[in-house]
C-alpha cells in the first residue's frame, strides 16, 4: 500500500536521508530501527509530509502522493502519530479526540469509533473531561494513538511510542499496536528505539544508519541477526 523509492531529504546542507526505497503491504506492522540521528523520524515526516522531500517518490494506494499536502495525506487514510505524544494540553481527552476526526462527516461512524478507543483505552474514558495536558506521560501515549485512530487510518505511522514510558506500559502499548493491526486490519510503520519490542510486533523491519537502509528482511530474521543484536538490541 506505501512504496517509496530513493527517497532524499535535505535540512540545508545536511542531507539526511539518502535513497531510501522501503514498502508497507497492506495488514503489515514494519518497523524502523537505527540508532539515534539515523533518519527514523525524518522518514516518517517525508511521508506524511510534515516535510518535503527533495528527491524520490512515495506512493500510496496506487497515488503518487509525493507532492501531495499534508491534509489530503490525512484524507487518505495515512496519519502519523508524532515523536513526544504531542497532545493539545489545554483541551480535554474528548477534545482532542473530536480534533482527530475533524476531517470527517460520518457522524454514526465517528461515534462509533470512539466507543470502540474507549473500549481500548478504558482510562480515556474515565479522563475524557481531564485536560491532556495533566495526563501522565502513559495516557497521553494513549491519546495520541486514540486521537491517530479517530482519523479512520489505513496506515499508521508511529513514532517512538515506547519512548520514556516504564517497561509495563511498554509491553501495553505494543500489544494495543498489535491488536489495532490484527483486529481492525491497519498497516503500521513503526519507528522505535526499543528495537527488540519492535521486532517482536512486526511482520517485517528495516535497519537504518546514516540516511540509508543497511539491512532488512522478516523481523524474525532480524531478531536473530548478531550484528543488530550487537548493535540494537544490547
Ligand atoms: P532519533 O532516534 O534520535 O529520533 P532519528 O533516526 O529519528 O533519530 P532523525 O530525527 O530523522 O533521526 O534525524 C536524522 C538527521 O537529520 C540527524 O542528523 C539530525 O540531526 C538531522 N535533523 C533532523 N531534523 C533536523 C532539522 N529540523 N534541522 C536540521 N537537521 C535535522
Amino acid at each position: 500500500m506505501l512504496k517509496i523509492k530513493d527517497l532524499h531529504v535535505h535540512y540545508g546542507n545536511i542531507h539526511a536521508i539518502k535513497g531510501i526505497n522501503l514498502d508497507v503491504n497492506e495488514g503489515e506492522i514494519v518497523t524502523l530501527i537505527g540508532a539515534n540521528g539515523a533518519g527514523k523520524t525524518t522518514t516518517l515526516r517525508a511521508i506524511s509530509k510534515l516535510q518535503s522531500p527533495s528527491a524520490g517518490e512515495i506512493n500510496f494506494l496506487d497515488e503518487d502522493i509525493t507532492k501531495m499536502s499534508a491534509t489530503n495525506i490525512v484524507k487518505r487514510g495515512l496519519i502519523q502519530v508524532p515523536e513526544g505524544r504531542r497532545v493539545f494540553s489545554p483541551m480535554s481527552v474528548m477534545e482532542n479526540l473530536e480534533l482527530g476526526a475533524y476531517l470527517r462527516k460520518d457522524k454514526a461512524e465517528i461515534k462509533k469509533d470512539l466507543e470502540h478507543i474507549f473500549n481500548i483505552f478504558p482510562r480515556l474514558y474515565e479522563r475524557k473531561t481531564q485536560l491532556a495536558g495533566t495526563l501522565s506521560g502513559g495516557e497521553q501515549q494513549m491519546l495520541a494513538i486514540g486521537r491517530a485512530l479517530m482519523s479512520k487510518p489505513k496506515l499508521l505511522l508511529l513514532d517512538e511510542p515506547s519512548m520514556g514510558l516504564a517497561p509495563l506500559l511498554v509491553k501495553e502499548i505494543f500489544e494495543i499496536v498489535k491488536d489495532i493491526n490484527k483486529n481492525q486490519g491497519i498497516a503500521v510503520l513503526l519507528v522505535e528505539q526499543n528495537a527488540n519490542m519492535a521486532l517482536k510486533i512486526a511482520d517485517r523491519a528495516y535497519v537504518i544508519e546514516t540516511g540509508k537502509v543497511v539491512m532488512k528482511g522478516n523481523a524474525k530474521d532480524i531478531l536473530e541477526n548478531a550484528d543488530v543484536k550487537e548493535a540494537y538490541l544490547g
